[in-house]
């Protein structure tokens, strides 16, 4: 394995960017930073920062540059990254992505940008069907990966809830700002030669095997 692996899950909301970022946090004992939580984390804890989000994730508009990416460096910043990180949700257009190269470069830039590729449709029935743990933030779904007990976390029984921003209108508006704002980071990481598309129509697991033997293939990991 390299010494440092830095991955940008790339994908539409919905994807299964959040749900493999936590496998691989576990396969590799690499943090998995995931904006969105962070900005939840705040939210639920009413910070300045969450009171500022807030608004624009009401919305599904995005966080202004500014905010995000000074909260990323700082968590980048943090000892437990020193081995490299996972991202999930970040970032998400390319003031963001030119700022992260910056950040990264002496930490030896991005090994590999997984493009996990997901309908809308699909995307819509996965966001909807979402429940997330109010304790832990472990993420299931009623149908496709749903706890043993309705509303309970398996790991800690924590209340099971609904993001606001996963209900249908606030969903279609969080994938047309996908489109036209995070899309453009296909082709940014396809140029730098970081891209690397994956079937994410597949069962969890079977999506698992995917990247993993992607990230062998590509050399980021040894298997
Ligand atoms: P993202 O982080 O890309 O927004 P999540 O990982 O939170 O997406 O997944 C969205 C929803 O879809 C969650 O409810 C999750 O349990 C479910 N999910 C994730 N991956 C799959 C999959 N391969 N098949 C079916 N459901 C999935
Ligand atoms: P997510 O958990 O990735 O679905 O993100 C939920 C919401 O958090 C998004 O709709 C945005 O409002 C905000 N957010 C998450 N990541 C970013 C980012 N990199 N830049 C701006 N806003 C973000
Ligand atoms: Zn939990």
């Amino acid at each position: 394995m390299c010494d440092r692996i830095f991955l940008v899950l790339l994908g539409v909301p919905g994807a299964g960017k959040g749900t493999q970022a936590k496998l691989l946090e576990k396969q590799f004992q690499l943090p998995q930073i995931s904006t969105g939580d962070i900005f939840r984390y705040n939210l639920k804890n009413e910070t300045d920062l969450g009171k500022l989000a807030k608004s624009f994730m009401d919305k599904g508009e995005l966080v202004p540059d500014s905010v995000t990416i000074e909260m990323v460096k700082d968590r980048l910043s943090q000892s437990d990254c020193a081995n490299g990180a996972i991202m999930d949700g970040f970032p998400r257009n390319l003031v963001q992505a030119s700022a992260f190269d910056e950040i990264i470069d002496r930490h030896g830039g991005i090994d590999l940008v997984p493009l996990i590729a997901l309908e809308d449709d699909e995307a819509m029935r996965r966001i909807t069907g979402r429940r997330v743990c109010r304790s832990c933030g472990a993420v299931y779904h009623v149908d496709f990966s749903p706890p043993k007990q309705e509303g309970v976390c398996d790991i800690d029984g924590g209340e099971l809830y609904q993001r606001d921003d996963d209900k249908p209108e606030t969903v279609r508006n969080r994938l047309y700002v996908y489109y036209k704002q995070t899309s453009p980071l296909i082709g940014y990481y396809y140029a730098k030669g970081l891209l690397a598309e994956l079937d994410g129509s597949q069962e969890i697991g079977q999506v698992n095997v995917t990247l993993l033997s992607l990230l062998a293939e590509k050399g980021v990991i040894i298997e």
